[in-house]
């Protein structure tokens, strides 16, 4: 039997709304695709799980009808099931390597994770007994949620502080509402808090409290602001009105409910013509939330379609959507009087492969054009912002990255850190599972660190007495 997936909102209607895209399985599509798994014995899919949730285990309970049971098997592992199954790159992670993926069509993991999530009963929290022990965390995206769930899990009193008014981090704030509704993260963030772990927001550290500070009240710190620093692209023209980062946009619009003006009170422009400068799944989500309010949109990338770093999922929904692309393109400046009246762009070429693997683009001389337009909006990554380690020196790279040992802890003793602000030193990539897993590896290493300390403190009170 092929894999089936999930029913879609037809691309006509869905650009005209912000609800989710992807309607989930109906149970007796989510028992047939389940009954589809092999149930292996040494299953490959497992291993490309980041947080090592017990696939066959889960998907098993799906096919027999127990939904809630399936969800309980994620939960030992993932307290994001609702989160990853939707916007886990699954197809290069468990889903690459599952056995089916070479007989035809690998289960459709992702898609099951999610539909146990939806389908669970949400339950009471285990009953913890607490230590006298407490954890600082800075930052509720998902490094930060998973590390607080689990130390909170091992007895650890635990309180988040977060600069912004919700807690999230990118989910909230970044990822839209039609690929990931703030229901989900509601629910998810409530077991979360259940738990026991307290979340503190509007509490931007390094301006209301410093590292050190925290240190002095916390037993151990754990380090997790992302990397949400939008990069500029230093071009005549990027400071008129109407040009964003995507990083403005997209906040306006998923933190502040910006689609919903007036009943909320933040404005966004209405663009008739929208550019997006990327190629990577943040511009995918600018481009098809521009469109949603009702703006024509065409995504410049100076690459092509193959070097693309967004999902192929998400590039084929946004050419659904009636998105165009503009590739082997760049910007060269933004034109208007007052405000934008349309880009100035150049043709490329691709040469050879450079330190990423991906061809490099050459400008091609004198191939300059323009294309009117009334919004820009640039989605060309992003660094660490400096603010939370502002004044508390912690060694790291030229772009902001902290630097780690293996445990996940700084240079500074006690302090550690995961997610996307060690992204650029360790190697991972950004992903919303690559942060749940350092979440996980900093509680298991924040938990030995402290153990061991005690016995230490322990053994040199002895050998005073
Ligand atoms: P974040 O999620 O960035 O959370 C950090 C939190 O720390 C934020 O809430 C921030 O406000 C807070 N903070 C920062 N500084 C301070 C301070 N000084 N004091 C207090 N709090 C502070 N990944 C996927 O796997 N799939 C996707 O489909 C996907 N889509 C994406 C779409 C967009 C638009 C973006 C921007 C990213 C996307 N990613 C996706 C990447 C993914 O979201 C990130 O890799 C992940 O969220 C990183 O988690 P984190 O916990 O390290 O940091
Ligand atoms: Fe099922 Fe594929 Fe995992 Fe085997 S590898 S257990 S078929 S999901």
């Amino acid at each position: 039997m092929k894999r089936l997936n999930m029913p879609t909102q037809p691309s006509e209607e869905r650009i005209k709304n912000f609800e989710e895209v992807e309607l989930g399985f109906e149970p007796e599509d989510a028992i047939k695709e389940a009954r589809r798994c092999l149930q292996c014995t040494k299953p490959a899919c497992v291993h490309g799980c980041p947080v090592k949730i017990n696939i066959p285990k889960f998907i098993g309970h799906i096919a027999k009808g127990k939904f809630d049971k399936a969800a309980k098997v994620i939960k030992k592992t993932n307290n994001l099931p609702g989160v990853c199954g939707r916007v886990c790159p699954q197809e290069d992670q468990c889903e690459k390597i599952c056995i089916l993926t070479k007989k035809g069509s690998a289960i459709s993991i992702g898609q099951l994770e999610r539909f146990a999530a939806d389908h669970q009963k949400i339950e009471d929290a285990p009953l913890i007994n607490k230590i006298n022990k407490e954890i600082a965390i800075i930052g509720s995206g998902p490094a930060g949620l998973t590390a607080a769930a689990d130390l909170s899990i091992m007895g650890y009193q635990v309180t988040i502080y977060e600069g912004l008014q919700n807690a999230g981090g990118v989910l909230r704030y970044g990822i839209p509402e039609f690929r990931l509704p703030n229901k989900v993260i509601n629910e998810e963030i409530e077991y979360i808090k259940k738990l026991g772990v307290k979340i503190k927001t509007n509490q931007v550290v390094g301006r209301i409290v410093s590292i050190e500070e925290l240190q002095k009240q916390y037993n151990a710190i754990f380090l997790s602001p992302g990397a949400g620093l939008p990069h500029l692209m230093h071009i005549p023209g990027e400071s008129l009105p109407n040009v964003y980062t995507a990083n403005e946009f997209l906040t306006r619009i998923n933190l502040m409910s910006a689609y919903k003006f007036p009943e909320y009170n933040t404005p966004i422009k209405k663009a008739s013509k929208t550019i997006v400068i990327g190629g990577g799944n943040v511009a995918m989500d600018t481009a098809r939330s521009a469109k949603r309010l009702g703006s024509d949109v065409t995504v410049i990338y100076r690459r092509s379609f193959e070097e693309m770093p967004a999902r192929l999922e998400e590039v084929k929904h946004a050419q659904e959507e009636g998105i165009h692309f503009l590739l082997l393109t760049n910007l060269v400046r933004v034109l208007g009087e007052t405000k934008v009246e349309a880009v100035e762009c150049i043709q490329m070429m691709l040469g050879e492969e450079d330190g990423s693997g991906r061809r490099t683009p050459i400008i091609i001389e004198n191939s300059e054009f323009n294309i009117d337009c009334d919004q820009v909006i640039i989605a060309i990554g992003s660094s660490p912002n400096p603010l939370a380690t502002k004044n508390t020196p912690i060694d790291h790279n030229p772009q902001g990255y902290l630097f780690t040992n293996e445990e996940l802890m700084t240079s500074r003793e006690g302090v550690f850190a995961g997610g996307d602000i060690i992204g650029g030193t360790s190697g991972h990539g950004a992903t919303v599972i690559q942060a749940m897993g350092d979440g996980k590896k900093a509680a298991k290493a924040i938990d030995t660190f402290l153990k061991q300390k005690k016995l230490s403190e322990f053994e040199d009170k002895k050998e005073e007495e």
